[in-house]
């Protein structure tokens, strides 16, 4: 088969296998890198080190790091988008990122992707070296998507499809066979003047077009961070426990997109339940539950801990008197980190006014004489401040 046969023929694979948009490139060296360093020098990676190591840096500098027989990537886009109204508010309800409320979707576009490689290895006959990237390798996607002509790199460092929006999940497949290239379409969109996305960040994130901070950036803290939420941000992460949405959902891009393309239905949300998770049972759920509730879904990424630190600041941030019990039962909690959060979720729903100053008093000193955590002693000890200061004189 010619090159331009390969091509046409997977293209045509990728969208019997359900995939929105196909785009197909040549391998060659990231003609971008130096921004990747650029945003790794200022440290706006946060935690995640692993960005910076020579495996994950020589893999975004050329995809042939990854794959040595490299010689071509085709580039996927499988929309997700549907939202999941959330249930009626017989309890304290967290929200949950779109693009996790169904199958982990490094689940749904590795199988997909592994059918297509299948159908190309049958196209030439002999057994094809390929390697599937669904996030789980060092590659500059979003370059190789806007190559490939799946998309636009977009302000908000989002990769926006042109007809289908941002909510789209990115999976690549490398290939050591010659495609012909996907003619890329003419760059007639962009942002333009539109900033919806920066100023609508709750944490102000951007630190300008296309530069995301991702020590502030409520998918990183949720999910990424391992440690305490730095405490000014904790309110603005309202009831978010895993992932955002914010910045996607402003963009006129998507509103002008949903129901245009059916999402891959292993994308949809799972339930309503799921989408809105009932944050009082979260706070009861032993170690089985929670891994019930995490099976399958991108949630797998996040542990027990860091799911139940966010949980313990949304139900802070809910500001209702029904979230205080679960907030001080986590007082309790095995883990110091989940403590430490339930302190200051008590003392907010106490400055809220959801929970009496005294009541809340008594349980903190009580969690403070027991506790041996330092961090967790720090966090008592601020919590009982604020909670003293809201108690009536005298
Ligand atoms: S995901 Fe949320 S916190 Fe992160 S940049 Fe977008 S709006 Fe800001
Ligand atoms: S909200 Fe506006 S600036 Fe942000 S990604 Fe969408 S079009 Fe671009």
């Amino acid at each position: 088969m010619s090159p331009e046969a390969l091509r046409d023929h997977v293209v045509a694979a990728a969208r019997r296998h359900g995939f929105h948009r196909v785009g197909i490139v040549p391998v060659e060296p990231t003609r971008r890198a130096d921004l990747h360093r650029a945003w790794l020098a200022a440290g706006h990676h946060g935690e995640m080190a692993y960005l910076a190591t020579p495996e994950h840096l020589a893999g975004r500098a050329d995809p042939r790091a990854l794959l040595a027989a490299a010689r071509t990537v085709i580039v996927v886009a499988l929309a997700y988008g549907t939202d999941a109204p959330p249930p009626p508010a017989a309890t304290v309800r967290g929200v949950i990122a779109r693009y996790a409320r169904g199958t982990d979707y490094h689940l749904v576009v590795r199988d997909r992707l592994q059918l297509v490689a299948g159908e190309l290895a049958a196209a030439l006959g002999r057994p094809v070296a390929s390697r599937v990237c669904v996030d789980s390798a060092p590659l500059a996607e979003r370059e190789l998507a806007e190559r490939a002509g799946v998309g636009f790199v977009a302000k908000n460092t989002m990769i926006i499809a042109p007809g289908l929006g941002s909510y789209v999940v990115l999976g690549e497949l490398l290939v050591d066979a010659e495609l012909a290239p996907t003619a890329a379409p003419a760059r007639d969109r962009d942002c333009g003047q539109c900033r919806a996305c920066l100023d609508a960040c709750p944490t102000g994130a951007f630190v300008d077009a296309y530069v995301l901070d991702a020590r502030r950036c409520i998918s990183y803290l949720t999910i990424e961070h391992d440690g305490p939420i730095p405490v000014e941000l904790r309110p603005r992460l309202g009831a978010m426990i895993f992932g955002c949405d914010v910045c996607q959902e402003v963009c006129p891009y998507n509103a002008a997109a949903p129901g245009r393309h059916p999402p891959a239905i292993e994308l949809t949300p799972r339930d309503a339940d799921h989408a809105h998770p009932d944050l009082i049972a979260l706070a009861a759920a032993g170690a089985n539950q929670l891994r019930r509730f995490v099976k399958r879904t991108a949630l797998r990424r996040v542990d027990r801990r860091r799911l139940l630190r966010n949980v313990a600041v949304a139900l802070g941030n809910s500001g209702q008197p029904r979230a205080a019990a679960a907030a001080l039962a986590l007082l309790a909690h095995p883990e110091a980190l989940v403590r430490g959060h339930a302190a200051w979720a008590v003392a907010t729903l106490v400055e809220a006014g959801a929970v009496a100053a005294a009541a809340a008093a008594v349980a903190l000193a009580e969690a403070a004489r027991v506790e041996v955590d330092a961090d967790a002693t720090d966090e008592l000890a601020a919590a009982r401040a604020r909670v003293a200061a809201c108690a009536p004189a005298g």
